[in-house]
């Protein structure tokens, strides 16, 4: 199948099972495994940040870095489509008694500097105390700039607050810009990063800060069931992807490129945006079903709807790309198609 729903869908190449096979493990609660310690700390100088957490999940990572940040009562400043806010079942108020306070996405994923400087709340006992600011790179593919990361990031330390990033793909952005992780993560106390998305590794999140906030972050993992033993095994699979699939997310940015001038090309289809590895594209409603059919017939999964999210990564290849590309095509130009009398 030519799977384009996620970059989580990603299977660990033959390399990378063999490196697990023979990584040196420990138990990594006691802090005994160094595979785990060697993963971590290597992407941690990679990051320019003094320490790292292996976790299983960007959602772990990112809870535990807001109870980490926050006390019970304390509140978050985040954008209203955030991952932290939608996706994450609501785990902050569920466990940490932390409140979320979203603002609007600007058209290129940003909070507006003058809304997050209005939205720190003042100390009245009114208020939730405002405790951090919580941004997302890139945002549903697209990266932030990093003038506005800098500011950004300035005005909540001026303001008292400290500052997160939910790097689930800020290597995605690393590589679509030139910049360097620690670039991209400079002005942030704490950083989430996934290495189970376009980089390909089973399971595998890290969390980075200094060392004084990763010991506190470690406590909250083991409390949520997050502290793993022989966890070599997957930092292992991580650190080669670290090692071998960074670089090549560039071919996946250029199928992205490949796929939305491709869709573009097809009557019917409206391309609402591309950015590094994501196209979103709108697909007239009324074929949405037969169109979703059409396509898994032809070894096709994606989410037909009328935005669809279309994700490239490690398991897609150019010449998949086209054989999607033609697909669609088939099916708005085909003989059983009747486009014009179905969309008016
Ligand atoms: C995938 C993702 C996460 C983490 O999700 P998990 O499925 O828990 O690993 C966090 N933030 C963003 C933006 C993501 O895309």
């Amino acid at each position: 199948m030519i799977d384009l729903r996620s970059d989580t869908v990603t299977r660990p190449t033959a390399a990378m099972r063999e490196v697990m096979t023979r990584a040196a493990v420990g138990d990594d609660v006691w802090g005994d495994d160094p595979s785990v310690n060697a993963f971590e700390r290597a992407v941690a100088e990679r990051a320019g940040k003094a320490a790292a957490l292996l976790l299983p999940s960007g959602t772990q990572s990112n809870l535990c870095a807001l109870l980490t940040h926050c006390q019970r009562g304390e509140e978050v400043i985040v954008g209203q489509h955030s991952h932290i806010f939608r996706d994450e079942g609501g785990g902050a108020a569920a466990l940490g008694s932390i409140s979320l306070q979203t603002l609007p996405h600007e058209a290129d994923g940003s909070l507006a500097l003058e809304a997050l400087r209005g939205a720190v709340k003042g100390d009245d006992l009114h208020h939730a105390r405002s405790r951090l600011l919580a941004l997302e790179n890139t945002f549903r593919g697209k990266v932030l700039p990093r003038d506005y990361t800098l500011a950004a990031t300035a005005q909540a330390h001026e303001q008292g607050l400290a500052t997160h990033l939910d790097g689930a793909r800020l290597f995605n952005a690393s590589v679509a810009t030139g910049l360097s992780l620690a670039e991209l993560c400079e002005g942030f106390d704490s950083v989430s990063l996934c290495f189970s998305k376009g980089l390909g590794a089973p399971v595998g999140s890290l969390l980075l800060g200094s060392a004084d906030f990763i010991a506190r972050a470690r406590r909250w993992r083991k409390t949520l069931g997050g502290g793993m033993r022989q966890a070599g095994l997957l930092a292992a699979a991580c650190h080669h992807a670290l090692e071998h699939h960074v670089e090549r997310l560039a071919d996946d940015h250029d199928n992205a490129r490949r796929l939305a001038e491709g869709l573009a090309g097809v009557p019917g289809v409206e391309v609402r945006a591309r950015d590094t590895n994501m196209v979103f594209a709108a697909f007239p409603e009324a074929h949405c079903r037969a169109l979703g059919a059409h396509l898994e017939a032809c070894g096709i999964l994606m989410a037909a709807g009328p935005v669809t999210r279309l994700v490239t990564h490690l398991d897609v290849s150019a010449e998949q790309i086209d054989r999607v590309v033609a697909a669609v095509n088939d099916y708005f130009t085909g003989a059983d198609s009747d486009l014009s009398a179905s969309t008016g």
